[in-house]
């Protein structure tokens, strides 16, 4: 599988009917999703890891993460239309074995795992809705992979609330996505936003001497 490949297929995965502007609702973009991937594909973070999706949506992390050979995937939906899509994703890939859907809130979710990947709300619509989910996040692993907007107050907040939570930047790759307009009120139809790749993991001793 290359990269290119990855993006292609996830592309074509179903989207969401009728996204919901309140959940944020809006299907990860083949490159972005398949940079994310690939990064944490690339520091074994994937191939043979259990893996958790949160806020999975149609599924287009879930599906990338399998194809790169996670061992088990964890997708979490809020949203049981969202879910429906999801099963239809799996269903056409014949993945429905290796994933357990929860439909419910992130915050509801206790499982540990190696690996997080996720693209959460950016909390454009409610505010801080990011939040939840970093701290799920931070709480069921010791590695993250998140995809944020890129701007200079949410970089700032980042940095610090993963830092709180005990938890080190160690990659952030700048990328931008196309989405529905009406997340961001704006009149064009496809808005065009910077957004940050994460990688986060657990502060220790062998992470803080990899970074100085
Ligand atoms: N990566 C997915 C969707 C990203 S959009 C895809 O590519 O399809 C964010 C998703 O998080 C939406 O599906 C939304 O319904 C879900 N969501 C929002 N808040 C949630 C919460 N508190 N708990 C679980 N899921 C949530």
């Amino acid at each position: 599988m290359k990269k290119k490949e990855l993006e292609i297929i996830l592309s074509k995965l179903e989207g969401f009917e009728n996204p919901k502007p309140h959940l944020e609702q809006y299907r990860t973009p083949g490159r972005a999703a398949s940079e994310l991937l690939w990064l944490a594909y690339s520091l074994g973070d994937i191939q043979g890891k259990t893996i958790a999706d949160l806020g999975a949506g149609t599924g287009v992390l879930t599906v990338g993460a399998l194809l790169l050979g996670a061992k088990k995937v964890y997708a979490v939906e809020v949203d049981p239309d969202a879910v429906r899509i999801l099963k239809r994703n799996l269903k056409k890939l014949g993945f429905e074995d290796k994933v357990d859907i929860l439909n419910s809130n992130v915050s509801e979710f206790f499982e540990r795992v190696d690996t997080v990947i996720m693209n959460p709300p950016f909390g454009s619509q409610k505010r801080h809705a990011d939040r939840p989910f970093l701290l799920k996040a931070f709480e069921i692993a010791d590695v993250v992979y998140s995809i944020h907007l890129g701007k200079k107050e949410v970089r700032m907040f980042i940095e610090k609330f993963a830092r709180d939570n005990g938890f080190v930047i160690t990659h952030r790759l700048t990328t931008s996505i196309e989405i529905p307009a009406q997340f961001f009120f704006h009149r064009k139809r496809l808005e065009r936003v910077v957004v940050d790749i994460y990688r986060f993991t657990i502060l220790n001793q062998s992470a803080v001497k990899s970074l100085y």
